[in-house]
């Protein structure tokens, strides 16, 4: 995308000329980050819909659909973005590892942003967390302890 300077590396580096947005600013408008989600949804024949529950955001592979609250946080924004991950990820799309899935897509997502801020960050970590819960924990290397930053 045009305007856009996106170096990984854990640093804040998108600007948009004219923005008024500086390097030094993590901040993104929300509407922003809702657009390259619909335009990654629109380009990859995924549907969205927005629902109320927070419960109920996952994505169904079958369907082609991701159900996701409104995208007006930095949160939602990267929720959104791990939930395409299962999709536009080739590893979390084929491994049968569920944990790696989750991994996979989460990597995917980071790769992906825009902007990759503390908070988005500390909420992956919390979800990653999350899913160790659930699905316990795998080998030493294993994708899970590349992506889990503690
Ligand atoms: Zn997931």
């Amino acid at each position: 995308m045009a305007g856009m300077n996106h170096v990984t590396g854990g640093k804040i580096l998108y600007r948009r000329p004219n923005s008024g947005i500086s390097l030094s600013t993590p901040r993104l408008p929300w509407t922003e980050m809702k657009a390259q989600v619909l335009d990654l949804c629109s380009e990859n024949y995924i549907s969205l819909r927005f629902i109320k529950s927070h419960q109920e955001i996952k994505a169904i592979i079958d369907d082609c659909l991701i159900m996701v609250r409104p995208i007006r946080s930095t949160i939602m924004y990267v929720t959104c973005l791990h939930e395409l991950g299962h999709f536009l990820s080739k590893r979390s799309l084929t491994t049968k590892d569920d944990l790696a899935s989750e991994a996979y897509a989460w990597q995917w997502a980071q790769r992906i942003a825009i902007i990759w801020t503390p908070v988005a960050e500390r909420h992956k970590n919390k979800c990653l967390r999350l899913y160790l819960e659930s699905l316990g924990k795998p080998k030493a290397n294993h994708i899970f302890w590349k992506v889990y930053k503690q």
